[in-house]
């Protein structure tokens, strides 16, 4: 099953999204956390990829592209795979079809998990994420055993430089203008699904499966 996650930025993509893998046993590659560890690791990619993420920016195509076709044909996606946070721009959209098609493979949903501007701005400045493993938690809707410490890890939880207001606004506005408009460009390709982000994360999960026929 080859599914992308579509959604404004604290939609619940990555929650979602790494339910939907351990369900269906396939791998969750988001780009953010492919670019936040090269970050991490003081990597070339890393260095050229932070300026854009502190202001709220999307990295260039060019940056993101070719780094995802090469991840999807490696061994692991053989059954499929869960895009998150990629595509976000027409151009990524269509790289992606036109390596899909170059080896017979096409998507078999689109899911968009919709929430308000008004929504967003809560869980952002909520949103906790380990400095250790990556994994996010919120302060009340998803809160960890140990304020402050991730219960996977054992890490130190952060609030993310780009969860801060001034950059939430900024990372909204760019949704608007480059990434929602894939939602038509799905729906024409009749694989998208909308689905209801503001319930509870297992009802939206509960809601995935449905789709998903899981
Ligand atoms: P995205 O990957 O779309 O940016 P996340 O999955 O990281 O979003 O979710 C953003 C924040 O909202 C996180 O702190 C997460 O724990 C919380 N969250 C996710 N889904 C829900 C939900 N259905 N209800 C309340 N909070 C949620
Ligand atoms: P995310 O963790 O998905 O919210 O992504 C964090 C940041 O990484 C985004 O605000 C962008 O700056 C960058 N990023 C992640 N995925 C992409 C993408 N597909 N295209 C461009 N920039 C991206």
């Amino acid at each position: 099953m080859k599914i992308i996650m579509l959604g404004a930025p604290g939609a619940g993509k990555g929650t979602q999204a790494k339910m939907i893998a351990e369900k269906c046993g396939i791998p969750h590659i988001s780009t953010g956390d492919i670019f936040r560890a090269n970050i991490k690791n003081g990597t070339e990619l890393g260095a050229k990829a932070k300026g854009y993420m502190d202001q709220g920016l999307l990295v260039p195509d060019e940056l993101v592209c070719d780094l995802v076709v090469d991840r999807i044909q490696q061994a692991d996606c053989e059954k499929g795979y869960i895009l998150d946070g990629f595509p976000r721009t027409i151009p990524q959209a269509k790289a992606l079809e036109e390596a899909l098609n170059a080896i017979g493979q096409k998507l078999d949903f689109a899911l968009d998990i919709e929430v308000s501007d008004e929504h967003i701005i809560n869980r952002m400045s909520g949103r906790r994420a380990c400095v250790g493993c990556g994994a996010t938690y919120h302060v009340i809707f998803n809160p960890t055993k140990v304020e402050g410490v991730c219960d996977i890890c054992g890490d130190t939880l952060i609030l993310r430089d780009d969860d801060k207001p001034e950059t939430v606004e900024k990372r909204l506005e760019v949704y608007h203008s480059q990434t929602k408009p894939l939602i038509d460009f799905y729906a024409a390709e009749n694989i998208l699904a909308e689905i209801d982000g503001t319930q509870s994360m297992e009802k939206v999960f509960e809601d995935i499966m449905k789709i998903l026929g899981v």
